[in-house]
């Protein structure tokens, strides 16, 4: 028994895969999505949602959550079922020519082609080791940021050293009632003009340099934080008055489950075909930063083209013995007009 049967399945709601569900359905191809992350958007949203991105093609700039905004919107006419905070663990033939993918959580959907647009693998935030932690993640303990809007009037707590820690304190300094930074180094390991005007805005007193100290324990109650205690390198402690506390440590990124999906891969990679992004697997491709070939280019355009190249290659599949007569968007249309028009 499964739970859904559809044409496509998309492993990675990152740009990529948003775009690949686009293109298939203009194929008229239906798709499942699944991602690891509980958001769409992938590297985009979980580690950039606020930089503008230069290289869209026409867009001169566009923020990464706006791009992102814009692919579920184009996407949308073509009703993609999201399985969101859902890590596909396995891939196996259904028997019948397509794949029975099962998810972490059990879910169960068969599928005539595979598109894996998984990115640097799933990934999740490096956790700081403190009791309790799990109480008050997703309340007053975050490991990203979705609108900063959300932080006006705080006094937040920034834990880190590198680049998101410091540009959300430069970004978050602007909102909050009062920012902190913790750092168990005295040297920020951000790009030096980050790093030079975080220093300046110490210098001013508009934000607190707590360091080199590090985070030791959590205060509060029903996941409200009301301070976040500090230590330093001879174990002395520090309380710090908070409502959120922002702990930046990188994210863990590793292939998972993916490296044993019986692949051909390079360093950490899935070779596909350049001409169609299908892997050594037939019926299963590969886009995005995931897939690799001679002179591949980790570029959103460059996925864009191939998510392009594996829905002409996968039509076959899903209408056998149709023949596929290729049409520009413009003569086609999409299904209810143009989106947001
Ligand atoms: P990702 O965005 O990595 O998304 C993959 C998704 O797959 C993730 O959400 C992950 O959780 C999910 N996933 C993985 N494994 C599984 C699984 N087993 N089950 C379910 N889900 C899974 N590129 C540009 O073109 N221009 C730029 O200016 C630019 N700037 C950047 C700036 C920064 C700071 C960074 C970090 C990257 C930048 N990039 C830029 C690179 C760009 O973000 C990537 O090329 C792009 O995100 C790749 O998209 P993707 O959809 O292939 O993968």
């Amino acid at each position: 028994m499964t739970d859904h049967s559809t044409d496509v399945a998309v492993i990675g709601a990152g740009p990529v895969g948003l775009f690949a569900v686009f293109e298939c359905g203009m194929l008229k191809m239906r798709c499942h999505v699944f991602d690891a992350l509980d958001m769409a958007g992938g590297q985009c949203a979980a580690l950039y949602p606020e930089k503008p991105i230069y290289d869209i093609p026409g867009y001169p700039q566009i923020g990464a959550a706006d791009l992102i905004d814009r692919l579920a919107e184009q996407a949308a006419p073509f009703k993609p079922v999201f399985h969101l905070g859902h890590a596909v663990e396995t891939i196996a033939p259904s028997g019948d020519g397509g794949f029975l993918l099962v998810t972490a959580s059990g879910t169960r959907v068969t599928a005539r082609a595979v598109i894996i647009a998984a990115g640097v693998g799933a990934f999740g935030p490096n956790r700081p080791p403190l009791a309790d932690l799990a109480d008050y993640e997703g309340r007053s303990v975050f490991y990203l940021v979705r609108r900063r809007e959300d932080f006006r009037g705080k006094r937040v707590v920034i834990a880190g050293g590198g680049d998101s820690a410091v540009d959300w304190v430069l970004s978050l300094a602007e909102v909050a009632a009062r920012v902190i930074v913790v750092h168990r180094r005295a040297k920020f390991r951000a790009a030096p003009d980050s790093a030079a005007r975080l220093q300046r805005l110490a210098d001013d007193g508009r934000i607190d340099l707590v360091i080199p100290y590090q985070l030791y324990a959590l205060e509060g109650a029903g996941g409200q934080l009301s301070h976040v205690v500090v230590a330093d390198l001879d174990g002395a402690t520090r309380r710090l008055e908070a409502d959120a506390l922002l702990a930046f440590f990188g994210l863990a990124m590793n292939l998972g489950p993916i490296g044993q999906w019986g692949l051909v891969l390079e360093r950490n990679h899935i070779v596909v075909d350049p001409a169609t992004a299908e892997t050594s697997q037939p019926g299963i491709f590969a886009i995005g930063d995931i897939a690799t070939y001679k002179n591949k280019l980790k570029l959103i355009l460059t996925g864009f083209a191939e998510a392009a190249m594996a829905a002409h290659a996968i039509y076959p599949r899903v209408h056998p013995g149709e023949a596929l007569h290729f049409e520009y968007s413009t003569t086609k249309g999409v299904p209810g007009g143009v989106p947001g028009a």
